[in-house]
């Protein structure tokens, strides 16, 4: 059977300031917070899931809430940006959105023949809004923020930082069956790459930016853990671990993330890889109208919630609503 990753599954990211964090991505950008859990390997972190209405998969942007860890510091073998795809045509009432929550920007650049608005959230975690062309999103979060006509669509594409292209495009397309696409010149005119699989376009690529002079990043606050693809079931999730393991890329065993099932590995240029599984889901254990909420536990962690709960600090989720900013349509 021909293996084929889907896309982007999610995306996870460092803060050291939930609070903050929550407030940014459900107020300012306008994502929905579809579960509040704890890092399985460290439960004294909490685990944030931002993502649409639902919490489909490739809608995901997730965080590690690390306060001690110090701050990402950008270069090779890191994530360096993570776009996400708003609708059509959408970029011009996001630039005002963000210019009137005090978010600096650049304005609308061109970026391979798309409008992308670059911008950071409040720990400097580099993100992009990039108009695909693609109509909005009708699993977009309800009675947000942000009207559901200029709603996050979900992940668009991430840009890695290498020292060397080759080693990571051979195991991109010989191993991960990502296909050459078209690149682009990114700013200071140094050439981007573009990888893309499944249906390709928006949601289904890997930039890659080489620069052999810069020095090797660190994972931290405002940078990016690691990035996840999609794959249909658990079948295919195996074979996908039989393939890594012969190919010697020192991937995991299949884990149980309870609301997915994961595998990881780290890429020749030193960045963390994990294949995710689309389901369950994360209605799994909460019902849907209710996401978020409350701290969700998997069973395997639920008997000891209360030591958990008395570990994390308080997240008093306060949304600054900047919806009247709705008023100026483009
Ligand atoms: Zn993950």
């Amino acid at each position: 059977m021909n293996l084929e990753l889907q896309g982007l599954h999610h995306l996870t990211a460092v803060t050291g300031d939930a609070p903050g964090n929550v407030t940014f991505y459900t107020g300012t950008l306008g994502l929905r917070l579809v579960k509040k859990t704890v890092n399985q390997d460290d439960v004294s972190a909490y685990h944030l899931f931002y993502a649409d209405e639902k919490g489909s998969p490739g809608t995901e942007v997730t965080f590690f809430d690390w306060p001690g860890s110090g701050p990402a510091r950008p270069g090779t073998s890191t994530i360096a940006a993570t776009s996400l795809a708003v609708p059509a045509g959408s970029l011009g009432w996001w630039m005002q959105r963000l210019t009137e929550a005090g978010v600096e920007h650049r304005g609308i650049d061109q970026r391979g023949g798309r409008q992308v608005i670059a911008f950071a959230d409040p720990e400097g975690q580099r993100l992009d809004l990039v108009d695909a062309g693609d109509p909005p999103s009708e699993t977009a979060r309800k009675d947000g923020p942000v009207p559901s006509e200029f709603a996050i669509r979900g992940l668009h594409a991430v840009t890695l930082t290498v020292a060397d292209l080759g080693p990571t495009a051979q195991v991109l397309t010989q191993i991960l069956g990502f296909r050459p696409a078209e690149g682009y010149d990114g700013p200071g005119g140094a050439r981007v790459a573009v990888f893309e699989t499944g249906p390709g376009g928006s949601g289904a690529e890997v930039h890659i930016i080489t620069d052999p002079r810069l020095p090797r990043g660190r994972v931290g606050i405002g940078g990016v853990h690691h990035v996840a693809f999609r794959t249909p079931n658990d079948d295919e999730h195996h074979q996908w671990q039989h393939r890594l393991a012969a190919a010697g890329l020192g991937v995991t065993p299949v884990i149980d993330r309870y609301y997915f099932r994961s595998l990881y590995f780290r890429e020749p240029g030193g960045v963390l890889f994990e294949i995710a599984t689309d389901g369950p889901g994360f209605a799994t254990d909460e019902d849907l109208a209710h996401l978020g909420e409350r701290l969700a536990l998997p069973p395997f962690l639920e008997p000891h919630r209360a030591e958990i709960e008395a570990g994390l600090r308080p997240l008093r989720v306060t949304e600054v609503s900047t919806s009247r900013v709705g008023g100026g349509v483009e």
